[in-house]
């Protein structure tokens, strides 16, 4: 057990020791990673006991787990919430969310721009379970009020948005949730709880795929949402326990060492993102740059106002089309073209044609995800060398 009081210590120390310490039974320093289905009993009441809910223990790595208990506790420490549960995937994750506010006929207001899995969920997977997603843009919010009805059960933001980053103000968000009694839950995966706490602007479920800047290092599918004890308690008896999304003690471990260095990482992410934010903003083969820490970024000020910082991604629309973001991707030799975010590696995609193909071609126009869109992941690399490999890179473009 932790000696510290981890209620008082701060971001980059709950980081490293927020886990819980020392482990009591053999003193190992990292938390181990208890690669067991299942958990004996010390006697038959005791089972009992454990299975009624009167004591406390495990029972099945399906319903808890020590190194999942871990990576909860510290997730939880870091959102500032009473608990979290960890999932297989941001996927598993988010779908379980969903699923354990609405029925059957009832409906809920969302971001329209998002992840594209996440919009494939809600476009096409929820409505044959008669479950309506109304996605509108959230950046205005006139958009939100004239979208709840009596069905609506829950507002869904992610802010920054992926692949825009386009800003929602989630305190006024929270407004609008506490005067219709509905929960506010936000996808936290681009800020991490290191730029951005929701809860503390009034959210009440936090969603995250821990694949990212999490984990850190693009070596695990994850997910965790924190929130209220009782919520959560209710998710792991109901969706997680019958769905069955559950983290494996090895991807859990891998999380809990991955947050170690997240403050650290999340720096030196917004560092070099800024700089290539900068160099590509003045480069005149690029139209405009979408980054919540420029000015010239359309909800700059909110960013600013719910925000500590503003993370490691970057889009920007190239000049020439689509033919020119292709030859800009083909030419980079530092940057690894492939989807997903948040590695220590900087990363490169087309959107339109890779995580946001799920969009059909209007609604790709309807939220501003043009065919010369490119994101940038911008990992912990030396700055020059990533500002050097993108200009060698869109030297070769000729418009
Ligand atoms: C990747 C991602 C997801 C989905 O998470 P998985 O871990 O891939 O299932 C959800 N939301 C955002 C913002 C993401 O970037």
């Amino acid at each position: 057990m932790s000696k510290l009081n981890l209620k008082k210590a701060s971001f980059a120390t709950l980081c490293v020791h927020g886990s819980g310490g020392v482990d009591e039974a053999t003193g190992a320093l990292g938390i181990p990673i208890y690669q067991s289905s299942t958990f004996a009993f010390k006697s038959a009441k005791d089972g009992a006991d454990i299975f009624s809910g009167e004591k406390e223990g495990y029972v099945y790595t399906r319903i808890g787990n020590p190194t999942q208990a871990a990576f909860e506790k510290e997730m939880a420490f870091l959102e500032g919430a009473e608990a979290a549960l960890a999932f297989g995937s941001g996927m598993a994750a988010i779908s379980s969310v969903i699923l354990s506010f609405c029925r059957a006929g009832d409906n809920f207001v969302s971001s329209n721009t998002l992840y594209g899995g996440t919009h494939n969920l809600f476009m096409e997977t929820l409505p044959r379970y008669n479950i309506e997603a109304k996605e509108v843009d959230t950046t205005n919010l006139e958009n939100i009020l004239n979208s709840i009805d009596d069905k609506t059960r829950l507002i869904y933001i992610e802010t920054p948005a992926n692949p825009t980053l386009t800003i929602t103000d989630l305190a006024e968000c929270s407004k609008i949730a506490k005067k219709y009694n509905i929960p506010l839950v936000v996808d936290n995966t681009f800020p991490t709880p290191y730029y951005q706490l929701p809860l503390k602007l009034g959210a009440n479920v936090v969603v995250h795929s821990a694949t990212k800047y999490i984990g850190g290092h693009g070596d695990t599918v994850a997910g965790v949402v924190v929130g209220k004890k009782d919520y959560i308690n209710e998710l792991r008896g109901s969706f997680l326990r019958d769905l069955g999304g559950i983290i494996s003690p090895f991807n859990a471990w891998l999380l809990v060492r991955g947050l170690k260095t997240l403050a650290v990482r999340m720096d030196r992410h917004e560092q070099n993102a800024f700089q290539v934010a900068k160099f590509l903003q003045f480069h005149p083969k690029v139209e405009t740059v979408w980054y919540p820490g420029l000015s010239t970024h359309p909800q700059h000020d909110i960013a600013k106002k719910q925000m500590s910082g503003f993370g490691g991604m970057v889009s920007f629309e190239i000049k020439g089309g689509c033919k020119c973001g292709e030859k800009l991707m083909n030419s980079v030799k530092l940057f690894t073209l492939a989807v997903s975010l948040g590695d220590v590696d900087s990363l490169i995609e087309h959107p339109a044609s890779m995580t946001h193909s799920t969009y059909s071609p209007e609604e790709l126009r309807e939220v501003g995800i043009t065919e010369s869109l490119v994101r940038l992941s911008v990992g912990i690399e030396d700055p020059a060398d990533l500002i050097e490999d993108l200009s060698q890179a869109l030297k070769q473009i000729n418009i």
